[in-house]
């Protein structure tokens, strides 16, 4: 059977959701092998191997985590040349895409961005990417080496499928480029018990609607409620109502969760970028015109000042 090699997203060993996607993915297509760089290798690799992993590829150098995305991508083109793989698949996520594309070049392979979704076909691997704020939904696949995939989060429910995986320490001389740009310090997020924005199976966002930052404390309760991640529009966040952190959008992060919650946004096209690939989309807006609602599936023609208490009150009445 075809290797897949899957390059896992993870904090100090904590395996982030969207591997665990990519893993139940990479089983359509063949054996997943994971591709661990950093810290952690021990308690990930139980995960990974819950998650149907045969391989795990180990390169726990210090080179990772002191510098940017090349040691990355010096370490994956390694693996990526002896292992042949039929695809490499990898989180959508910033430095996913930038190592992605850098990989593409180095092992002279196609490479396609932001897929929805991922299936075999006769020519190897079939994305589907959406395009054009979700107009269209495209299919593709690669025609010149190993299929290089971002795959976007949420694309999939992770299904376990537990399997014991053999580990492999990789030692992999860094090219001179990967350590031109050093990282000199990190700042740790501050700590929500909110998932992250990309990650999160369910966001609530606001925008010029909400009309205030002291307001988003309703967004929040509706969020905190439903389990949710707090997004909000550019209009907002430009308002400084909120973090620009959690601008969703085509200058702002990309969601797609199982449902999207917009209190009090238009939908303008830019919007719309950053969340039309959202399973289930649920819009609060008091003008029955606003565009948002040509792409709901429920949508609440009301005051979100009103129509928001009243949900958050029937969630906590339903939750017992
Ligand atoms: P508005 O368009 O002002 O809409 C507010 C909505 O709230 C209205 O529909 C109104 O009916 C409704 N409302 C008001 N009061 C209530 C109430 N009490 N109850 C219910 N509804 C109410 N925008 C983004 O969001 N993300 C991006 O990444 C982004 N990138 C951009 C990039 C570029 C290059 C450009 C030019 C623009 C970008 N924008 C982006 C901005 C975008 O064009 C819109 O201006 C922005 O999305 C509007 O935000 P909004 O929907 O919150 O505000």
């Amino acid at each position: 059977m075809a290797e897949i090699l899957v390059l896992v997203d993870h904090v100090d060993g904590a395996v982030r959701k969207p591997t665990l996607e990519l893993l139940t993915l990479a089983r359509r297509l063949g054996e997943p092998s994971a591709v661990f760089l950093g810290r952690g290798a021990d308690a990930a690799t139980t995960v990974l191997g819950e998650f149907g992993a045969r391989k795990v590829y180990v390169v726990d150098a210090p080179e990772v985590d002191a510098y940017l995305v090349v040691p990355a991508v010096d370490a994956m083109t390694r693996i990526a040349r002896t292992a042949e793989p039929a695809a490499i698949l990898v989180p959508s996520s910033r430095d996913g895409k930038e190592i992605a594309a850098r990989l593409a070049v180095r092992l002279d392979s196609g490479l396609i961005t932001d897929a929805v979704d991922v299936h075999p076909g006769e020519s190897g691997p079939v994305t589907e990417q959406s395009a054009f704020a979700a107009t269209y939904l495209v299919k593709a696949h690669v025609t010149e080496g190993a299929a290089i995939i971002t795959v976007k989060p949420n694309a999939t429910t992770p299904e376990p499928a537990p399997a014991a995986p053999e580990v492999e320490h990789v030692t992999v001389e860094f090219s001179a480029a990967a350590t031109g740009v050093t990282v000199l310090s990190r700042t740790p997020r501050e700590k929500s018990d909110r998932p992250g924005l990309t990650e999160a199976d369910i966001v609530v966002s606001g925008g010029r609607g909400v009309n205030g930052a002291e307001n988003f404390a309703l967004i929040e309760r509706v969020a905190d409620a439903l389990g949710a991640a707090v997004g909000a529009s550019r209009a907002a966040v430009d308002s400084g109502w909120y973090p620009h952190s959690h601008q969703v959008g085509q200058t702002g992060t990309q969601v797609s969760p199982q449902l999207y919650l917009a209190a009090g946004i238009s939908g303008a096209i830019q919007h719309r970028a950053g969340m039309q690939t959202s399973r289930t989309i649920v819009a609060v807006n008091k003008d029955e015109e606003a565009p948002i609602f040509d792409l709901v599936d429920h949508g609440v023609v009301g005051d979100l000042f009103k129509v928001l208490p009243q949900l958050a009150d029937e969630i906590a009445r339903r939750k017992g």
